[in-house]
């Protein structure tokens, strides 16, 4: 038997000129310390983003970091409460324990799969009295989360917003893009999202003192003098002049990338049309443009003849195709357990249910070929 290659979930994909700033650094000897190629790398970020404001950025060693960061400008501490949307990656919720906050999680709704605006107000009602510090929706797979409502139920209880924007770089929710509603949010650039560093992300926000506070705390709380000087707790979590370098040879062919995986999920849709029991993340209306970072899609196995998540996994697995089960609720986490959580469970059937599907932008139209003729196999025997 022929041996197939393993199809990834979603694997870097190079543009071509990471390579020449990665090589410029080299030759100016600029390895170390911060230099063109981060200064560049923010700039082409900012520039990207489209808001009604200028937006700033600060380049960081990761995606938690930059929530890690967000969190220590808003002063989030023990006795404080960070509301967060359940259905997530511990990235999100990570920094929240780090600060040694309390959190509360808020269900997804079933159109977008993101915070459920009802039950974030719940939530808010229900901890009125206590020290609620900020909100954290999240763009899930590249879906916007319905970010006007969640504001104005924001602004109500006058909390701020940290919005999760590791999986939604190139993403529009009424033609802004995701990361710039909130007062901060986080992008990253981590080896299997839509642009990567090999490991990376950013701080944005459209206040710069909050970018310039989250460059100086990142560099270790440096005061200035000509010894080593600190009246702050600081991290090192800069991005280096060499990561920043494969970041601005990705931000040459972002466009290029949402384009291939907005590709990759018509194929899939196409392939499903007329299976039963297959339903996809599906942008509600023309407000939403995800980048479909990821395609996932809902087995409903009472109208696939018993046809599982699992065994499309499974089947997929022996043909040396990577998918994977949605992110599993925070709240249904050991490291969470007994933490409050507002909604009707709709996050946890996702979790039962769900599967993303191999959405790399560098999948082959041969690699396409194996992942649909081992689908065809489960379903059109
Ligand atoms: C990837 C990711 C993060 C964290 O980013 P890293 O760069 O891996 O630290 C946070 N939240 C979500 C939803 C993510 O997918």
């Amino acid at each position: 038997m022929m041996s197939n290659n393993k199809i990834w979930l979603s694997s870097p994909h190079m543009g071509g000129d990471e390579k020449k700033y990665v090589n410029e650094a080299f030759d100016t000897n600029w390895v170390a310390p911060l230099g063109p190629n981060v200064n560049g790398f923010e700039s082409d970020i900012t520039s990207y983003l489209t808001g009604k404001l200028e937006m700033h950025a600060a380049v960081l060693t990761s995606g938690t970091a930059a929530l890690h960061l967000a969190l220590r400008l808003l002063d989030v501490g023990p006795k404080d409460i960070v509301i967060v949307q359940s259905f997530t990656f511990c990235g999100t919720t990570n920094p929240v324990s780090y600060q040694g906050a309390e959190i509360v999680f808020i269900d997804s709704e079933s159109d977008t799969w993101n915070m459920c605006p009802i039950a974030l107000e719940e939530a808010l009602k229900a901890y009125q009295n206590r020290s609620v510090k900020a909100i954290i929706p999240v763009h899930l797979y590249g879906m916007p989360a319905k970010m006007n409502e969640i504001q104005a139920i924001a602004d109500k209880y006058s909390i701020p917003i940290i919005e999760d924007a590791a999986e939604a770089l190139g993403s529009l929710y009424r033609g802004q893009s995701c990361g710039t509603f909130g007062n901060m949010a986080a992008l990253s650039f981590n080896g299997n999202k839509i642009i990567t560093t090999s490991g990376g992300g950013a701080l944005i926000s459209t206040n710069k003192k909050y970018i310039d506070q989250a460059r100086f705390l990142a560099t270790q709380a440096r005061d200035e003098a000509p010894h080593y000087q600190h009246s702050q707790i600081g991290y090192n979590y800069r991005m280096s002049n060499i990561v920043a370098g494969i970041g601005r040879g990705q931000m040459e062919v972002i466009d290029l990338r949402v384009a291939q995986r907005r590709a990759n999920n018509q194929k899939y849709r196409d392939f499903f049309k007329d299976i039963p029991g297959i339903t996809f993340q599906t942008e509600p209306n023309d407000d939403f443009y995800s980048n479909f970072w990821l395609t996932a899609i809902l087995i409903d196995s009472k109208l696939t003849s018993g046809i599982s998540r699992e065994t499309i996994r499974l089947k997929l697995e022996e043909e040396n195709i990577e998918s994977r089960p949605l992110w599993k609720p925070m709240h249904m986490q050991p490291i969470y357990e007994g933490t409050s959580f507002f909604g009707k469970g709709v996050c946890e059937n996702f979790f039962e249910n769900g599967l993303c599907l191999p959405s790399g932008s560098n999948l082959t139209e041969k690699e396409f070929e194996r992942i649909f003729s081992a689908l065809t196999s489960i379903f059109k025997k």
